[in-house]
């Protein structure tokens, strides 16, 4: 680690914060963090004696240049480099080559060390990315979006780091000091015991200074992420549109000023705390030689040492090559529990247990025919408060049910239950049958095709768009998906055809265009059930009646699920299923409800009336007057 600092903005101290996090260091830990390194085991133990040698060829030269100097005072070192001039090339090319080797296999180290942190982050990523994925709904409706994407990203970069830094600069740092401190004390015992007292008069100052200075990079480091912060609440698309909508240009204004200004002054504290930081280590760095000389100069005047020149030149030579060094090395615990703590908290993302996952003995769906059933289904998000309560119905395979009632009484928590995005707190949901918890979640949800009011397309063409519901599905089924969706006269009309842009979550788009795609999505994945959330709530009326059309002949040829808003869907459906508070109150048609004097009836008073026909004056659907009722459960009203 270079200088007593430690690279890039890491203090070399633990936060309060830190301290109170430090993760228990227990063998069960290490063995994790080690079985990530071990497919690497070769790669690393190459690395090690690259280190081993490169940290040698390092220190060997500083060691020969006391014999330079020895030899240019005129003596002879004897065996084979011996004296004069030919002894002084010899040990000039020695040292040269040293120094070469030495760098060359520092090259190579890092290319190894660097391959390896790479491919162990490029694991553990992976792992964590398919990990995530199996989380519930639970966790994303919970779990802090960023603090999702800081485990991704910087605690995994974090472990790179800890690979080419922490564990390397250990075993170069033990290695450097070990050699200076031999050597020193083979040249002479009582200089070496000299240089070695400098070393705390060096470190101890510099840390003390370091502190200083690493708080006020983490104020402005609190300072830079607030501004972050605003920045992506006021830049972004829909932050801006409600910053120009509420007039508030001003007021972020002032609020960005004043962080950019608070900012600006913890920079030029915080550089001139490191600028005075290394006026006292450059100062404090010459105390150590000087004393060397001293006492060197003492022992040779005083004591007629046999001490020359040279030797005292190596000694200060290699005081200079342990600061470094001994500086890293004690910061060495608090990387390392910073290292840890890292890792400690990239394996809690891993042992959470995906909630909502495949039982070992579930069976696949097959030839589904998209048969439901609510069997006493009580429902808590909390654990406390109940949000549905002993939710009873059945839809047989074919018909159509419409579920409606005030806004937050839980209709999208019901039908959210069918894919499995939650699972009943009591009772059973069942798919053809069978408990939705004893079937794949592939298999369910291939034949679950649901039309949220929020519709979520990706930035892409209409056709990535479509294709991502069926990634072989041909031009023709596309079409025919289109058509059906009745969007295919809109698409036609554009330039690029199925290749227009949708913009940046389909904003290039109007909501009906969008719902239209995204109902011709669902149908190219052609499921055995379809739910429909509240799908034309938020449109005007011409793109209502737009997408009415194409999900009136959708619903006549499969099972499915509206949540409705509108009296036109409404009226669609088989049964109407009235939810107040997590109960089922009401169920009948509309035609029983609507003068029942209950929760439909002033739904319909507020709600659907006005907005429609009055349902006496509209025409009768296919299945009304085919006088079909399949699949109805009688009226039946709860208290
Ligand atoms: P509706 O679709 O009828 O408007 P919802 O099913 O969305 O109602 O919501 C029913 C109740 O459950 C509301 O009180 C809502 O606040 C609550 N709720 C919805 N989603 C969650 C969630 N992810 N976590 C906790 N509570 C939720």
């Amino acid at each position: 680690m270079p200088g007593p600092g430690g690279p890039g903005r890491r203090a070399s101290f633990l936060t309060e914060e830190e301290k109170q996090q430090a993760p228990k260091i227990t063998g069960a830990l290490l063995r994790r963090v080690f079985s990530y390194l071990a497919p690497y085991w070769k790669q690393l133990a190459l690395v090690l004696v690259c280190i081993a040698i490169a940290s040698v060829c390092a220190m060997l030269p500083s060691i020969l240049t006391g014999n330079i100097i020895d030899v240019l005072t005129g003596r002879d070192l004897g065996g084979w480099i011996g004296g004069g001039l030919s002894a002084l090339v010899r040990l000039i090319l020695l040292s040269l080559a040293l120094n070469l080797a030495g760098n060359l296999i520092g090259v190579g180290e890092t290319y190894l060390n660097n391959w390896i942190a790479q491919h162990i982050s490029y694991d553990m990523r992976n792992q964590m990315y398919r990990h995530l994925q199996k989380m519930s709904q639970r966790f994303f409706t919970s779990a802090n979006q960023g603090d999702i994407i800081t485990r991704m990203t910087s605690d995994i970069s974090g472990v790179e780091s800890v690979i080419t830094g922490t564990f390397t600069s250990i075993l170069s740092n033990v290695i450097t000091l070990t050699v200076a401190v031999v050597a020193m004390f083979r040249k002479n015992w009582i200089l070496a015991l000299v240089g070695m007292a400098a070393v705390p008069l060096f470190v101890l100052p510099t840390r003390l200074a370091g502190k200083k200075r690493w708080k006020l990079a983490g104020e402005a480091q609190a300072c830079n992420d607030e501004i972050n912060g605003i920045l992506n609440e006021t830049l972004s698309v829909s932050g801006q549109l409600l910053v120009k909508l509420f007039g508030r240009e001003k007021a972020e204004y002032a609020r960005y000023e004043e962080a950019n200004g608070r900012m600006i002054r913890l920079n030029i504290r915080e550089r001139m705390a490191g600028r005075w930081f290394l006026t006292m280590l450059s100062t404090l760095m010459t105390v150590g030689p000087m004393l060397l000389y001293l006492a060197g100069g003492i022992l040779i005047m005083r004591y007629d040492s046999r001490l020359s020149v040279g030797d005292i030149t190596v000694l200060v030579a290699l005081l200079g090559r342990m600061y470094g060094p001994v500086n890293s090395l004690l910061n060495m615990q608090v990387e390392w529990i910073r290292s840890m703590a890292m890792f400690t908290r990239i394996f809690e993302y891993y042992d959470m247990k995906p909630e909502i996952d495949d039982r070992p003995d579930a069976k696949e769906l097959t030839n589904a025919k998209g048969e439901i059933a609510f069997e006493d289904v009580s429902f808590s998000y909390d654990g406390e408060k109940l949000t549905l309560k002993n939710i009873r119905f059945t839809l047989h395979s074919g018909d159509c049910v419409a579920i409606v009632g005030p806004s937050g009484s839980g209709k999208s928590t019901i039908v959210n239950l069918i894919p499995r995005l939650w699972d009943p707190t009591e009772g059973r949901v069942t798919f053809d049958g069978t408990d939705v918890r004893d079937l794949t979640l592939h298999s369910l949800r291939e034949e679950i095709g649901v039309v949220t009011q929020e519709t979520y397309l990706f930035n892409g063409t209409i056709r990535e768009n479509l294709l991502y519901a069926k990634p072989d599905a041909t031009e023709e089924e596309m079409i025919q998906a289109c058509r059906k969706a009745n969007i295919y006269d809109f698409i036609q009309r554009q330039p690029e055809g199925l290749d227009t842009e949708v913009g940046n979550r389909g904003l290039k788009l109007s909501g009906g265009e969008k719902q239209r795609i995204s109902i011709a999505r669902v149908l190219l994945k052609d499921p055995a059930l379809l739910i429909f959330d509240e799908a034309t709530s938020a449109l005007d009326s011409i793109s209502e009646a737009a997408i009415q059309a194409a999900i009136n002949p959708l619903i006549e040829e499969r099972t499915s699920i509206l949540i409705a808003h509108r009296l036109s869907t409404i009226l669609a459906a088989d049964e109407i299923l009235v939810v107040r508070d997590g109960e089922i109150v009401e169920r009948g048609t509309h035609a029983e409800l609507v003068h029942a004097g209950g929760t439909y009836q002033e739904l319909y008073e507020t709600q659907f009336k006005g907005a429609e026909d009055a349902p006496e004056e509209r025409e009768k659907t296919p299945r009304e007057e085919s006088g079909e009722t399949s699949g109805r459960t009688p009226p039946e009203k709860k208290a």
